[in-house]
């Protein structure tokens, strides 16, 4: 057994979701384990007086592997006001079955949601059978959570004929319905990729068709209520109850274009905006069914990779903690060109650790594919010289050039980049070379949000699509979420758009469908 600190010294520099295993082997019930005193005494501890069901928030399991996942919740019995648990730790117990029934329990045990940590829930089930499907509960005195599905991945290089994998960003409360979840939670999925903006830190404004629940949000009690505010929508709910997801944020789980210690407000100083983001990361890990012990100290690193059989290699990257701040004075959309800045020495999206992370995970894939999890669009968009967003790849274009030659230099032809943040559907080649030497290297599918407002100006879209040759697809005005159907001969990507979000019920369907081959980078529309 590992205690909470030494694991997380241990887990440093290995991101690799596999090499974070270790934990939570305490919560066995196996009474000749060396949890079992420590065990009972959870089994003992009281049972908190709760003003109502703790279970408001749903169920949600992410970060799987071939013999274990992670299963979440949160005790929350009045949710907006910062839960409404009683200040003590409180015993859950947690149970795995393989049908819905819970007659016969492959796996159970009893955690502790403590007070520090919002009374979270994150346990990771060991022990299980790979590629196989489980269903999961949460019980505490007269209360049971919801049931949730969830499944293992096949072990890894073990020979996989399809992945069923459905991803999603931008979940703005205000602006629009989850029209694309309800969608999402009535489709056969094996595993959701979710790619940053799960909440939106902004106060409460009028003009939308739902309402944010206090002012901009600053600390942690705030951030809970947001998380609390959000994870309340029964399609978000059925989402996550409909299999795993593995999940990264992108800037507003802090704040807006923030930029590693630097705020997006540049009067603002590092050492002042530190608290606000600790407070930010702690609520995200406390909401998110993340591999991960708590949060200690300033950082927290989650980028990790998991891997699906032979067929894929999936790499999770966090492009907010390690960045350096935003070029040229981060302005967006306009036609002037680039400053100097934009190349100066030393620029990085990834961070040089994180960086090499990915490049030696990317050489080290055996399989079919190698999926990235991106959390800004990559493919340039620029017009002449202008940068129409900074924030972007296209704002970082020394790390995005050497990647993208690595990736050639070393003849990968299976690259997908799966990439969330801008809000719209769009499909791009990613290149290099210039002219008659461009090459295309990779694949990029851009999601639309599930709901965040289109961030494009009518007319920009035609815009993009006459001068940058490298777009395939351009939808800024729907919202949505994006299924993936990946076979070793096959990557099929379908652009599920929502018709119209104002409305609660709209329906959805596929807007344009493409292709991709792994031996051949770039897709094709069907
Ligand atoms: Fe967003
Ligand atoms: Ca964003």
């Amino acid at each position: 057994m590992i205690d909470r600190r030494q694991f997380l010294v241990a887990l440093g520099a290995g991101a690799v979701i596999a090499a974070g295993v270790a934990g939570c082997s305490d919560d066995s019930e196996d009474p000749d384990s060396a949890g079992a005193s420590s065990a009972k005494k959870r089994a003992t501890l009281p049972i908190p007086t709760m003003p109502g069901d703790p279970f408001q928030l749903g169920v949600a399991s992410g970060d799987p592997d071939a013999s274990s996942v992670v299963l979440w919740t949160r005790l929350a019995p009045v949710p907006l006001e910062g839960g409404g648990m009683p200040d003590q730790a409180a015993p859950v117990r947690w149970e795995m079955s393989e049908d819905e029934t819970f007659q016969k329990l492959v796996a159970s045990g009893t955690t502790v949601a403590e007070t520090r940590w919002g009374h979270s829930v994150h346990v990771t089930a060991t022990g299980l059978e790979p590629d196989s499907w489980y269903s999961y509960r949460f019980r505490i005195g007269n209360y049971t959570s919801p049931v949730g599905r969830t499944r293992t991945t096949p072990e890894a290089g073990a020979r996989t004929g399809r992945l069923l994998l459905g991803f999603a960003s931008c979940q703005a409360w205000e602006t629009g319905y989850y029209n694309a979840y309800r969608d999402l939670a009535a489709t056969e999925l094996d595993l959701v990729l979710f790619l940053g903006d799960y909440i939106y830190e902004n106060g409460a404004t009028e003009s939308g068709v739902r309402k944010h629940n206090s002012a901009e949000i600053t600390d942690l009690a705030g951030y809970r209520n947001r998380y609390a505010l959000y994870k309340s929508d029964p399609n978000l709910q059925a989402a996550h109850a409909l299999c795993p997801w593995v999940c990264i944020w992108d800037d507003h789980e802090v704040e807006n274009n923030y930029a590693s210690e630097q705020s997006e407000d540049a009067a603002i100083t590092p050492e002042a905006f530190a608290p606000r983001r600790v407070d930010a990361y702690q609520a995200w890990w406390e909401h998110t069914p993340i591999r991960l012990e708590p949060p200690s100290g300033q950082s927290l690193q989650i980028y990790r990779a998991l891997r699906w059989g032979d067929l894929a290699s999936i790499f999770m990257t966090d492009e907010r903690q390690y960045r350096s701040d935003q070029a040229c004075g981060d302005k967006i959309l306009q036609l002037v060109p680039a400053c100097d800045e934009i190349n100066s020495a030393g620029r990085t999206l990834l961070g040089d650790t994180q960086e090499k992370w990915l490049l030696d995970g990317l050489d080290a894939s055996p399989a079919v594919w190698r999926v990235w999890g991106n959390e800004v669009v990559m493919t340039p968009i620029t017009i002449g010289r202008a940068v129409l967003n900074y924030d972007q790849w296209d704002g970082y274009p020394a790390d995005r050039k050497r990647i993208l030659e690595h990736v050639s230099s070393k003849g990968m032809t299976n690259l997908v980049v799966l990439t969330g943040d801008i809000h719209l559907g769009g499909v791009g080649d990613l290149t290099t070379g210039e002219g008659d030497s461009r090459k295309i290297v990779g694949t990029e599918f851009v999601g639309t949000s599930i709901s965040s407002g289109g961030l494009l100006p009518p007319g920009a879209e035609g815009l993009v699509r006459s001068n940058v040759p490298a777009i395939k697809y351009v939808n800024s005005s729907q919202r949505g979420w994006t299924y993936c159907d990946v076979t070793p001969e096959k990557w099929t990507t379908e652009y599920r758009m929502v018709e119209n979000n104002q409305v609660d019920g709209s329906p959805v369907t596929v807007d344009a469908t493409f292709t991709v081959s792994p031996t051949t980078p770039g897709a094709v529309q069907v």
